[in-house]
Order: C-alpha cells, then structure tokens, then sequence
C-alpha cells in the first residue's frame, strides 16, 4: 500500500495474485487491501486536503507536470507491466495504453496553471474549489489511462486521492504510484490501496470522509456506486459500460468504414467501453460489408501480446474468456450467423485466455449479443432500411457512450451525429483529443472525464455574494 508518502505493508495479511493472462504464470502479488487499510489511506487523504488545496495552481501544474515526466522515463517499463498483466499486444500498449495517459497528465498539467479557478458573474465572485477527498475505482481494460484520467484532475482541481485499482491490474497501480512519489507530492496527497471490490472498494466507496467517488467499470456496480453515494449525499461520477454503434451511411467509404470499425473493436480485444461492437449497414450493401469484415478478420490472428507482430492478444482473465464464450454461444442459439470466429478455443494456443475474432451477422437489435456488452473481440453487422430505422436502431440500447457515422459528405455525416443519444461520435474515423469531454448519455454513466469538463467534476462552487 502506498500510504501518506510512503509504502507500507497491509494491516491484513491477504493477498491477490497477478496472472499472465497470455501464459497464465504467476507474475506478482498484491495486498488485498481491507476497511482498516482503507480507513488509513482515507485519514492520510484527508489530513493532506487543506495545505494541497491551498497551494498556488502554478505549483500544482508544477507537480502534475514532473508526474508527465515521470510517466515518460517509465513509459517502457509501463507498457511491458500492461502487457504482462492485461495481455494488451506490443504496440497497443505502447502508443495507446502507456501513451494516452502521458498526454493526458500533460493536458492536467497545464489546466491547472490556465484555468480560472475563480470568475465574477455579476455582482458575485463564484470561487471554483476543490471537492475534497477523492475515491478513485477503476478497471482493468486501460489500467493506467483511467486511474490518471481521474487522479490528474483531481490534483489539477486541487483534491487528494485514494485510488483502488481493480484486482487483475494492480501493478501497474504501483508504478504509478512510484512516479507520483518521485514527482514530489506532498505525502497523502495521493494514495494507493489494492484489494478486492466487495471488500476495499466498497469500503473506500461508503467511508464517510470520501467526499467524491470517481468509478469506472461496469454497470451493475455502477448502479451500487451510485447508491451508496445517493444515500450519503455524497458527489459520484459514474463511467459504465456501452454497446456503441458505428452507422455506415449510403455512399460512405465502405471499405475504410469496416476495416476501421474492426480495428477500434479489436485492438484491445474488445474490452473498451466505447467500442463500436455494433455495425450499422444499409441493407443493400449489408453483405459487402460483412464480407469485408470476414476478409479482415483474418488479419487478427491471436497470439503472445509480447510480440510485436501481434495484433489481438488474449481477454484479461479466464472469468472474461468464459463470459464472452457464452456470449457468442448465446449469439448462435438466438439465431445470428457467426461468419468467422467462434467460441471454441484457439487453434494452437494451448495456454492463455485467448478467443478468436468473431464477426456475426442475421443480427437482430434486439438479440443479447446486440443489446449487452460483450466486452470481448466480437462485433455484430445488423442491417437498416433507412435513416430512421438507423437511429432507432443506434440509440436502442440502455447505453450511450461512444459512436461513430460514417459518410461520403460530412455535413450528411453531422446532420445524423446530431440525432444519436450518446456521449461521443467519432465523423469519418475522428481522431483522440485528449481535451474533448468523454462519458456516458443514460446508463452509460452521470459525468465526464478529460479536459476542462473532466476538471470541472472536481470543483466545488462557491458564490461570494457583493
Ligand atoms: P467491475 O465493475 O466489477 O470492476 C471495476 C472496479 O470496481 C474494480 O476496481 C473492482 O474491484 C471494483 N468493484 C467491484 N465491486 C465493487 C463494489 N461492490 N464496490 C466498490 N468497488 C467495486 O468490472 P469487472 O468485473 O472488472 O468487469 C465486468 C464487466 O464490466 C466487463 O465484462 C465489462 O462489460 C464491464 N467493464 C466496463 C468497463 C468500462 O470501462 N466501462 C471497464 C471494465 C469492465
């Protein structure tokens, strides 16, 4: 545990094992954090809160940037521990998972030396403070970009943190908490507790000194989150689960559409929350385009993450390989048509939590595998009649966290942007800006995360009437 400043054993003696997931061997072990350790953790937390919330915000970015720069002299270091513990391949964990947080502690570093944390409406000046103490809950699909998109802010804002990593994942926890010691933070300013969900996560969630909890994960915990918060008055963000689709428009580039929606689905091997798992097609072109997809499918082989050849590594678990088996079993007995893929084990890889590329087609909106999140590399063609039947389709779906349209004319493109119930729409194949919010319309999640409205979770008002 790395509490008020430095490491330290747990008050429990429980511990977690960190699998491989490629190779299934043992490659760490961790604490599983309990209520006392959470209790200490928080007391740190709250001790630190006053003198962190009064330092000056150019000393704030000061310290948000050597965290930038501690995350870059162990970017290798990083991307290998994402690697050996989420079976993320070679270069996606390189440039994606260990490169996405980089820029995001920058973004961090200097909104907190920019932003105007105090503004005049009228005859009142409104202060912007910081919430307070910080629970941070995160999963293990991108295991250091979303404990710094929400540890960033909260510094930037001027809160201290108690972030639980999930239990697959906790090692790159530590070395981000290695970075955040060597970039001088006061001690308590951030800390770091591993453990279970039901036990340190919880604990950590209900503890009454928590002012804000910041989860991420799915939408069944989710929902207990946000209940826990409700019943204590207390702030909460949720970012949950989505089922995104990506809309081919009549006249899109049909090719580029298919190949790119492949690709955002299976470079993580599905497990990203904003994943475009739906592909929506015009009924004319539905075929071409499955067919495409099949042709491309072939282009992900599974194989050892640490290779850099590789472009689809193995699920993060074998609780998630099973699941999303059962999902494809489930996809097949409702009546879709697996084109390739499948739930039987990979040829050829005898270890390893591995599932083949599954593209699945005859899909109905309202069949499981089009309406629940898979969170596996397994993408589903449903075809539209028109426009309409498009939207309806799109937004049929209790989520709404990310899409994507595409077509020939990007005003046509824009135009149906507009009518998705959703938090983000990436036009033609978008591109990352790390200071655009992201989050969820409905039970996607309450809130956002990234740049000034990431930010903005963090703060308090507070109105100085005149
Ligand atoms: P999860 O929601 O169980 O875990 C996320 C985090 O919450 C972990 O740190 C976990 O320890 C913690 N947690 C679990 N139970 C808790 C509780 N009662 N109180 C407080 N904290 C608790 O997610 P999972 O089991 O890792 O994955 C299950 C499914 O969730 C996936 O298959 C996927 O569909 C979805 N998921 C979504 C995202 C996302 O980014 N939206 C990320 C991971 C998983």
């Amino acid at each position: 545990m790395y509490i008020d400043g430095r490491w330290r054993p747990a008050l429990g003696s429980g511990t977690i094992d960190v699998l491989n997931p490629a190779d299934e061997q043992l490659i760490g072990r961790v604490p599983a954090g309990t209520a006392k350790d959470v209790d200490a953790a928080v007391g740190a937390a709250r001790a630190a809160f006053p003198g962190w919330a009064a330092t000056a915000p150019a000393e704030r970015a000061a310290r948000l940037t050597a965290l930038r720069d501690e995350l870059v002299a162990r970017h290798e270091d990083i991307a290998d521990t994402i690697t050996a513990e989420l079976g993320a391949p070679y270069t996606f964990a390189r440039k994606v998972q260990a490169g996405a947080p980089i820029v995001v502690a920058g973004t961090y570093a200097e909104l907190a030396a920019d932003h105007p944390f105090e503004e005049r409406i009228g005859t009142s000046t409104v202060l912007h403070e910081p919430v307070g103490v910080v629970a941070a809950i995160t999963p293990w699909n991108y295991p250091l970009h979303q404990v710094v998109a929400k540890v960033a802010p909260a510094l930037a804002a001027g809160c201290t943190v108690v972030l639980k990593p999930a239990e697959d994942t906790p090692l790159v926890a530590q070395l981000f908490a290695d970075a955040v010691h060597a970039a001088g933070l006061p001690p308590g300013v951030f800390n770091l507790v591993t453990g279970a969900g039901p036990v340190a996560g919880q604990a950590l969630a209900e503890h009454p000194e928590v002012d804000l909890v910041s989860f991420t994960g799915s939408t069944e915990v989710g929902r207990r989150i946000g209940a826990i918060a409700g019943g204590a008055v207390k702030r909460v963000a949720l970012e949950l689960g989505g089922k995104s689709a990506s809309v081919i428009l009549p006249g899109a580039d049909l090719a580029r559409a298919v190949t790119a929606g492949l690709a955002n689905v299976l470079s993580n091997a599905g497990q990203t929350c904003s994943a475009w798992t739906r592909v929506l097609v015009d009924a004319d072109r539905y075929e071409e385009a499955v067919k495409i997809a099949a042709e491309a499918a072939a282009g992900y082989v599974p194989g050892d993450p640490r290779d850099p050849g590789t472009r689809l590594g193995p699920l993060v678990s074998a609780r998630q390989r099973d699941r999303v088996r059962g999902y494809i079993e489930r996809g097949t007995a409702e009546g879709a048509r697996i084109v390739t893929g499948g739930p039987e084990p990979v040829a050829g890889l005898s270890r390893g939590h591995y599932v083949s590329p599954t593209v699945f087609a005859d899909v109905t909106p309202e069949m499981t595998i089009a309406q629940e999140e898979i969170f596996g590399p397994v993408v589903t063609f449903l075809p539209y009649t028109d426009e309409d039947d498009a939207v309806r389709i799109a937004n049929g779906t209790i989520y709404g966290l990310g899409g994507a349209v595409w077509s020939a004319d990007e005003a046509t493109a824009v135009a149906f942007a507009r009518r998705l119930r959703t938090g983000q729409v990436d036009i033609n194949g978008g591109r990352f800006n790390p200071m655009a919010p992201f989050g969820g319309y409905k039970q996607s999640g309450v809130g956002r995360e990234l740049g000034v409205h990431g930010l903005a979770e963090y703060l308090e008002m507070k109105s100085l009437q005149f």
